[in-house]
């Protein structure tokens, strides 16, 4: 199961057969295969062995993947450093996981990365970029045992100091497999690698199982919509993952209304809260998005949407928390109370996953990783609660609920109503004390372009579409809110913002 060995079992299967694209070059299986191992070579040479920590620093390129497989070959683990990153963060990664050497595109001098940490190679060079001479090759995969650390992920860091969640070598693969179980993704596919490669969600949803069936990835350096369209054209494009701010940003594009979108069959869509308009807007296009939901402890895949429609909640059913799906086919997920109790169906708790793909820990944090497991369950740390016909809705982080009134309140949930009117291009709800409720939601607005938000009028859009507990007492506008690389909001920013005590209060509805 070790990636090093699937990167030689393509190889032989389908030497000749497209693995990578990108600008305008084409990288079969058996020259990538080639290239990983002419970069294992070079990394054994520089004394990098089995669990040696290896880091890369890059866009989505072809130079990933090299190094991807070649740490894999070795029974290194790989750890790829979000790009988005200052340079304090990137030092606390390389020293966190004890990084044996710092692999890189593009000039040393551009790293954000302090010269003392672990020595570089830069990959983009003609001897290292090149297919090898076969002399030259170094062995093949070393044995690996499927339980071996393969990469070293840091989560994103929206609850507090990163964590890097170790994924095995068989999490990987049971994820891949997982993924090609519940999707139609076949060796012809020919998926656009558009979200970043250091998050989960690329590497897990798309990259890795269209690179075990045989199929090929066209890598987008840096997410554009413009270039993400004409790539769709260009290499008729069939598959994509992406969070829905990605998707959002595609079909706002000009060239959105006149590009050929004939080709796309599967664009799964996660990573976030989906705003059913969203779905809406593709499934008109006839290009529906498959809604998933993951993190990256699991490698990430947890549940995606059945095939048939965007998100599996069936049209006229109960008003839906975002879209759901049903567990994968190896993965097992279970709602419960806080004492860990099973919530009643409809109830909605804390979703707690295993199986394959879950990750066993996080790197070098034992008190962490205890706190992370429930008897053998991951704590997803997300809420959710399962539909009659066995749907899972997830419906917010648990940590971000508002009690009012003794009444549970997912932000997530009264943000995805807002956005359904047309004057709100954004919005978050976050709690604020009240003497009466304990705590109530506040929202701030986003104009959508070129309209004027009024927020009494808004708010007074939400009765019938929500119970009267969920509906922000207040409401204020804001130019714009604070998310991350992967679109996701940072609520902790908009409270101190906009929270109590803070100037909103003036302005409030
Ligand atoms: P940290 O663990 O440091 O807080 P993070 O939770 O953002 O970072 P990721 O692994 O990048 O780490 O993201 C996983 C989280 O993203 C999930 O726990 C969930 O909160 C959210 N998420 C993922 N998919 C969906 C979805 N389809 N709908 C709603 N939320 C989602």
């Amino acid at each position: 199961m070790s990636v090093g060995s699937w990167a030689e079992r393509r190889a032989r299967r389908t030497p000749h057969r497209t693995a990578l694209i990108h600008r305008d070059s084409a990288i079969g299986y058996a020259a990538m295969y080639g290239r990983a191992r002419r970069l294992a070579g070079v990394l054994r040479g520089r004394g990098v062995g089995r669990g040696d920590r290896v880091a890369f620093f890059g866009p989505n390129q072809p130079a990933y993947f090299d190094a991807f497989f070649a740490a894999g070959l070795l029974g290194a683990v790989f750890v790829p450093l979000n790009t988005r990153l200052a340079a304090p963060e990137i030092a606390f990664q390389l020293a966190d996981c004890g990084a044996r050497v710092l692999l890189h595109t593009g000039a040393a001098s551009a790293l954000p990365a302090p010269p003392s940490g672990p020595p570089r190679l830069r990959l983009d060079t003609p001897d290292l970029a090149d297919p090898p001479a076969p002399s030259s090759a170094p062995a093949a995969a070393e044995p690996v045992p499927p339980d071996a650390p393969c990469v070293i992920l840091y989560t994103s860091g929206t609850a507090g100091r990163p964590k890097g969640a170790v994924l095995t070598h068989a999490n990987l693969t049971w994820n891949a497999v997982n993924m090609l179980v519940d999707t139609d993704l076949t060796a012809g596919e020919v998926a656009l690698v558009a979200a970043p490669l250091f998050h989960a969600g690329a590497l897990g949803m798309l990259a890795l199982p269209v690179l075990l069936k045989g199929g090929a990835c066209v890598l987008m350096d840096a997410f554009d919509a413009g270039e993400a369209l004409r790539l769709i054209e260009r290499h008729r494009v069939t598959a994509m993952f992406g969070v829905p701010t990605m998707y959002h940003r595609i079909a706002g594009h000009p060239a959105w209304s006149s590009a050929d979108l004939s080709s796309l069959r599967t664009l799964v869509c996660g990573g976030a809260p989906v705003p059913e308009d969203l779905a809406d807007v593709y499934a008109r296009r006839g290009v529906p998005l498959r809604w998933g939901y993951g993190l990256t402890e699991a490698a990430p895949g947890v549940l995606l949407a059945d095939g048939a429609g965007a998100g599996g909640t069936g049209a006229g059913a109960e008003p839906p928390a975002g879209l759901g799906g049903l567990p994968h086919m190896f993965t097992d997920v279970r709602v419960v109370r806080p004492d860990l109790t099973e919530a009643a169906p409809g109830e909605t708790g804390e979703l707690l996953t295993r199986g394959p793909n879950v990750m066993a820990g996080y790197w070098r944090r034992a008190q962490e990783t205890a706190a992370a497991f429930a008897s053998g369950w991951l704590r997803t740390g997300d809420a959710a609660r399962v539909a009659p016909d066995g749907t899972v809705h997830v419906v917010d982080r648990v940590k971000d609920v508002i009690i009012s009134g003794g009444e549970n309140v997912y932000p997530a949930e009264v943000e995805l109503a807002l956005l359904r009117h047309p004057d709100v291009a954004d919005c978050a709800v976050i709690g604020v004390p009240d003497p009466l409720w304990g705590e109530v939601g506040h929202a701030v607005l986003v104009a959508a372009a070129g309209r004027r938000v009024d927020p009494a009028q808004v708010l007074a859009s939400l009765p019938g579409r929500l119970a009267a507990y969920k509906i922000p007492r207040s409401a204020v506008v804001a130019p714009a809110l604070p998310r991350n690389g992967t679109g996701k909001l940072d609520r902790r920013l908009v409270a101190a913002a906009y929270g109590a005590g803070a100037p909103w209060a003036e302005g409030a509805t």
